[in-house]
């Protein structure tokens, strides 16, 4: 008989021998932090959850992760040189269409709970 594991996100079981929860695709076991392909879907997965929060505490997450470096890149946008600006111009860009992203995802996935 195959040994059951819990998946650590979503608290179902899975085979012992997978290496993504087959429920909600977080990354279970070992080999997923070890085999370089498998560790680029476990990033991914990470990703994809801060920038869809359903809690309040991945939203926090998602702006201490792109908003602390967002409000930095605001500052070079306006005091750095004409290199730094441009470089700037282009992460605030990037950064600010994450968190618009996990804002407007947050607050969809919110209604959505107090509908249901
Ligand atoms: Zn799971």
């Amino acid at each position: 008989m195959n040994k059951q594991i819990l998946c650590p996100t979503c608290n179902q079981e899975n085979d012992q021998d997978v290496d993504f929860c087959v429920h909600c695709g977080a990354p279970v076991g070992f080999i997923s932090t070890i085999d370089p392909i498998k560790q680029i879907r476990a990033q991914g997965f990470m990703y994809r959850r801060v920038t869809r929060p359903d809690r309040f505490i991945l939203y926090v997450g998602a702006w201490i992760l792109f908003g602390i470096p967002l409000f930095s890149f605001v500052f070079f946008l306006v005091h750095g040189g004409i290199l730094l600006k441009g470089l700037s111009a282009l992460a605030v860009f990037f950064l600010g269409r994450v968190l618009y992203r996990a804002h407007k995802y947050y607050f969809k996935a919110k209604r959505n709970r107090k509908n249901s």
